[in-house]
């Protein structure tokens, strides 16, 4: 299937998973042949998350159950950013993290101790922040109390909310800001907008003219800006056409329905 001009002008075109790539457990319409159409056209691809509930291969994995093609090596997530700047910081150093099992194994990967539910709780070097499911007081708790000792703050992303089936959920920046609140201290995050998950992504696909492609405006837009590279905007997540439509500094390249029809037209 032919590309669209716009898209056939780019050399790599990375692209956000939730609300873009898929919402919740399905891929958006029209997402598989997209993609492997970018495949066919040669265009290098990335999945660039800021998405913490599951690890680097899983991902992988999930992109293959759901019809995918793709390599670790394609997969950039805010967890492996964190893991990246624990590891070079913090080695043997205690953690407490309010975060997924994934998140968790991210931290021990990076060869933190896990002091959650300990005595050592509240005197934690650093304290790890992200969205999960089972989020409680208790973990609000330690990890405040580590912060008002003044432990070093890495969170994933500030994302109000993420798209599922049912509807908008609260994410990472919701359970940030609570400890923000907590602790009057400031939370350093790694995923976008911050421009880190973008330029490793661009790293590791070599020179070229890059596109990203994402639902929101803040994150993905941002961070794209940020990178120094485009920013399209698809309507399958976050991001409704009149937030995308206002959005400047800069605006978007494009404003799409979603992925298929920004990448092979309107079918
Ligand atoms: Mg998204």
């Amino acid at each position: 299937m032919p590309l669209t001009a716009l898209i056939a002008s780019y050399d790599h075109i990375l692209l956000d998973l939730d609300g873009c790539v898929w919402v919740g457990d399905e891929p958006t319409p029209g997402a598989i042949d997209a993609i492997a159409a970018l495949r066919a056209a040669g265009k290098g691809v990335a999945f660039v998350t800021n998405d913490t509930q599951l690890v680097d291969e899983e991902y992988v994995r999930k992109l293959w159950r759901l019809g995918f093609q793709a390599s670790l090596e394609e997969v950039v997530t805010a967890g492996g950013a964190m893991q990246f700047v624990l590891a070079e910081r913090f080695a043997g150093h205690a953690a407490v993290v309010i975060g997924s099992p994934a998140l968790h194994r991210h931290v021990e990967g990076a060869g933190l101790r896990i002091v959650n539910d300990t005595t050592f709780a509240s005197r934690a070097d650093v304290v790890v922040v992200a969205f999960h499911r089972g989020f409680d007081y208790d973990e609000l708790r330690q990890a405040t109390q580590a912060a008002l000792r003044g432990a070093f703050l890495v969170g994933s992303n500030r994302d109000a909310t993420f798209p599922t089936e049912d509807g908008l959920w609260p994410g990472s920046g919701a359970v940030i800001a609570a400890l923000e609140t907590a602790s009057g201290r400031t939370v350093q995050t790694v995923g976008k907008p911050e421009p880190t998950l973008v330029q490793t992504a661009l790293d590791r696909l070599g020179p070229g003219r890059a596109l990203m492609i994402g639902d929101r405006v803040d994150a993905d837009l941002g961070a794209a800006h940020a990178a120094g590279i485009d920013g399209a905007i698809v309507l399958t997540g976050a991001s409704d056409r009149e937030t995308a439509q206002a959005a400047s500094k800069p605006s978007p390249v494009a404003i799409a329905e979603r992925l298929q029809t920004l990448v092979l037209g309107a079918s």
